[in-house]
């Protein structure tokens, strides 16, 4: 991950010319994170984001992205959540392949797997695939990404980004894709998000979770997402068993890590709050009895996120 000051670089054709820059007072300068592609695989690599929150610095991406060269034109999985972080994609692109951006992937629902859309529409002419629910959930949520916590957090570098949607709709919950010479298999998760979906490249052997898996951070539980999905979908992972893992968030891993940060916790939240719920114990005594879980207390975030998490599986098993 690189932090460099705002002048240090040119933001593409719509950005400050290098003239103007050198002039810009040095006290402007304002921390930007920039994107970059590290190799997965043979023609495949990742954008591995921060893992803490949405902030001005990181624009929003703190998430992570796919690269896949077919010989046809490059797969991007995920656009990011702002035309400002999709310059900033297309250039991390543009530094591993000369290939031009043929295809976006939305494995997802949540604001940084989609609202670059557009950019890639406009300006490559890219084809934007999703499944069918996919773009349904983008659209019930569409208002909510751009008034809420991204436009807190990235203020005027949400200026130019317009939700767009998938121009290839998938239906149903699985699907496989052709692209160039890479074959894909898609499946449905409904996890975080309804309409959340994972990537599996079974030539290479590595998936594309979305944000079915977090590694090095907790995993958030919203009121819109579903332990149970996560837990069947996490199933259907493992047995894939995939040799490398492109989590959602977190490093690049195998299934080992994947299991310790993410799969446990699926379980830990199905077979010991869950079933808690199931047997009707109070929320409030769950919630106590379950606050300290050294299991996780490794992962980031785990303060804030993990009581709520609790709470929340609750809830959804109480039904
Ligand atoms: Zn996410």
């Amino acid at each position: 991950m690189t932090i460099r000051a705002w002048p240090s670089r040119r933001l593409g054709a719509g950005g400050l010319a290098a003239g103007a820059l050198a002039l810009a007072p040095v006290a402007a300068a304002e921390a930007l994170y920039v994107p970059e592609a590290e190799p997965v695989a043979d023609g495949v690599y990742a954008i591995i984001g921060p893992t803490d929150a949405r902030t001005y610095e990181n624009h929003g991406m703190n998430a992570n992205y796919g690269i896949v060269e077919t010989g046809e034109g490059v797969l991007l999985i995920d656009s990011g959540p702002t035309a400002f972080s999709a310059e900033l994609i297309e250039e991390a692109v543009a530094e591993v392949t000369e290939a031009p951006i043929r295809w976006i992937l939305n494995l997802g629902v949540q604001d940084h797997r989609w609202l670059g859309n557009d950019y890639f529409q406009r300006e490559h002419d890219a084809e934007v695939i999703a499944f069918e629910q996919t773009v349904r959930q983008q659209q019930a949520f569409a208002t909510d990404h751009l008034e809420g916590r991204l436009k807190e957090a990235v203020q005027d570098r949400l200026a130019g980004t317009e939700p767009a949607y998938a121009d290839r709709r998938l239906p149903g919950e699985e699907a496989t894709l052709a692209l160039g010479e890479v074959r894909l298999e898609l499946q449905r998760t409904d996890a975080h998000f309804p309409g959340d979906a994972m990537a599996y490249l079974p030539e290479e052997d590595i998936a594309f979770t979305g944000d079915l898996v977090y590694v090095d951070r907790m995993l958030g539980v919203h009121p819109w997402s579903s332990v149970q999905n996560g837990y069947e979908a996490y199933q259907e992972l493992a047995a894939l068993d995939p040799e490398t893992v492109v989590p959602g968030h977190g490093r690049v891993s195998g299934m080992d890590r994947v299991e310790r940060d993410t799969g446990a916790y699926y379980e830990f939240l199905v077979h010991e709050v869950g079933a808690a719920a199931e047997d009707l114990a109070p929320l409030q005594e769950v919630v106590e009895r379950h606050r300290e879980e050294p299991a996780f207390q490794h992962l980031e975030h785990y303060e804030g996120w993990h009581a709520t998490n609790v709470n929340r599986a609750y809830l959804e098993f109480q039904q």
